[in-house]
């Protein structure tokens, strides 16, 4: 590799958006990803890279928020569906306290949306975002799309990313390559 900061961002794995019985979950293409997203996590951790758990956080009857009237409630504060989903969660726990392990409540599908994610990437003048976790086509999505926007460089874990809905899973990684330029890995090509 160049001499290139990067950051791993690491997207709703939780239990609402993988687990049987989630919330919101993505069911078995979600949970397929565990081995593969745990060690992607750890190799970014143990590297010394920046890793962000960039978390979706909801409060429970919030009226306002626009979520509201397109989803059953998810990833409520201090609910077990909001806990990071099987092997990830221990990883988490085992690394918490690391310098380059950051936790970070987010309220909107984009990682950037009203989050200081921008300020603690320029800080550490990271200018390469590595993407993993869920849903290809909606969290992931909007925050790649921002990313972009702010012109960071993407690469996407295509065997670490994973939705609901097929059609828009393979649509999502069309748009990460085609329209804003990011690049698309699996296992030994990254
Ligand atoms: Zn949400």
């Amino acid at each position: 590799m160049s001499g290139k900061q990067r950051a791993l961002i690491n997207i709703d794995y939780t239990v609402d958006f993988v687990a049987d019985g989630g919330a919101l979950t993505c069911g078995a293409p979600g949970q397929a990803l565990e081995e593969r997203i745990v060690e992607i996590t750890e190799q970014f951790i143990a590297r010394g890279d920046y890793v962000v758990f960039a978390i979706d956080m909801h409060r429970a009857g919030d009226e306002l928020h626009p979520e509201t009237k397109l989803f059953p409630p998810h990833n409520i504060e201090g609910t077990q569906g909001r806990e990071l989903y099987g092997k990830l969660s221990d990883t988490y726990r085992k690394h918490r306290d690391a310098d380059n392990v950051y936790w970070m409540d987010k309220t909107r599908y984009s990682a950037f949306a009203g989050t200081d994610l921008e300020l603690q990437l320029r800080a550490r003048g990271i200018t390469e975002l590595h993407l993993v976790g869920v849903c290809t086509d909606i969290c992931v999505l909007h925050t790649a799309v921002d990313a972009y926007n702010k012109g960071f460089e993407i690469v996407v874990h295509r065997d670490a990313v994973a939705s609901f809905d097929p059609q828009g899973h393979e649509w999502a990684l069309r748009h990460f390559k085609g329209s804003i330029g990011g690049t698309i890995v699996s296992k030994g090509e990254d």
